[in-house]
């Protein structure tokens, strides 16, 4: 019996490629009492510190990483607010010299006003200045042909001007619109505004606290759930596609699928790793084109959730997208990892710097 399996490539349907630079960043000066302050005070002060070289190593390093761990899609949910215009090409730029497939989006928000301040957003507020660059970023960047869907932020952080906008520009180019909705409870009720836009190529990212059905494919994200302590999404109960996302925190889908059958185990002892493993595997629905990559690994049963769930320390050794190995006998072949990390790192130390100063 040989010892490897092969499976076809695996995809990350919600990810924040420019929080590969967050690792090991000093820990806030006050500890977060809530969803909202994790998000007002870590990523909202680093996408604003974001620039161009940042970006590209950022998104170069979780590139790479998804690789390693036989993800060969990526679906990327991006905000710079301060380096917005060019920012999906720079993004699509870095995945394309690892070799990975990616599907961006610019999220577009009104939390930030005109002068760069934080404001609180209501429906009908008017659609800020920051909105309108980030959705002529998604405009240009879906003009050019290339796979992308339209981000927004959240309902919360956006007018209803900026919702309608975002879900007709996504109709113009048939494609979808790709938002976190009910993450935490500030986002709750959002599928109240949503509803009436959605259709089945939205994404609709985390649903942990949705309380009513909305059209589209539900990413469930369990480690970021877990992390950001924002409660068990039970996206079981949903009638929706299921498929799963890092949120930003690496892109190892074999590791979230584990941790969703665990997580799914931990509220109904009834839950069997099949329906995970279904979660898993609905990627390939997002990204086609992924059913023709190649993914080898050093373990022999990657065709049984029940093996998979409950074995640890898998590895991936080749991966080949469109014909082309990008990785071979565990090495990256169109870029040298230890150069990335380096290069990551001088970045990570310079965004790290950068937010200190802001302070
Ligand atoms: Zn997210």
């Amino acid at each position: 019996m040989t010892n490897t399996h092969t499976t076809t490539g695996l995809v990350c349907a919600h990810h924040h490629l420019y929080s590969s630079l967050a690792r090991g960043m000093p820990a806030p000066k006050v500890a977060p009492r809530h969803f909202l302050s994790v998000l007002e005070n870590i990523w909202w002060k680093l996408d604003a510190a974001l620039d161009h070289d940042m970006i590209y190593w950022s998104a170069a390093l979780g590139a790479a990483e998804a690789l390693l761990s036989g993800t060969t899609a990526i679906i990327d949910h991006h905000e710079s607010p301060n380096c917005i215009e060019g920012s999906l090409d720079i993004i699509h730029a870095a995945c394309t010299d690892i070799g990975i497939r990616v599907i961006p989006c610019y999220g577009v928000t009104d939390r930030w006003n005109d002068e760069g301040k934080l404001q609180k957003v209501k429906s009908t507020s008017p659609m800020t200045r920051g909105a309108k660059i980030g959705l002529a970023e998604s405009k240009r960047y879906l003009s050019s042909g290339r796979p992308a869907l339209v981000g927004v932020h959240a309902a919360f952080t956006c007018s209803d001007e900026t919702l309608e906008t975002a879900s007709e520009l996504a109709t113009q180019f048939h494609t979808g619109v790709h938002i976190h909705v009910a993450e935490g409870p500030d986002d709750q009720g959002a599928e109240d505004r949503l509803q009436k836009y959605a259709n089945e190529d939205w994404l609709i990212v985390h649903g942990v606290h949705l309380q009513k059905p909305i059209v589209g494919t539900i990413v469930h994200n369990p480690r970021s759930n877990m992390n950001n302590s924002v409660g068990y999404a039970r996206p079981a109960q949903w009638s929706n596609r299921i498929a799963l996302g890092s949120d930003g925190i690496d892109s190892n889908m074999m590791a979230e699928f584990q941790l969703a059958f665990v997580a799914g185990r931990a509220d109904d002892i009834s839950f069997s790793p099949d329906l995970a493993w279904e979660w898993l595997w609905n990627g390939s629905h997002l990204v086609p084109e992924t059913q023709s990559d190649l993914v080898t690994w050093n373990y022999p049963r990657m065709d049984s959730s029940w093996h998979v769930a409950y074995t640890t320390s898998l590895h991936v050794t080749d991966v080949s997208i469109n014909n082309e190995y990008v990785l071979s006998a565990g090495n990256l072949t169109k870029v040298d990892l230890k150069e990335i990390r380096r290069k990551a790192e001088e970045q990570s130390q310079r965004l790290h710097h950068a937010l200190a100063m802001s302070e």
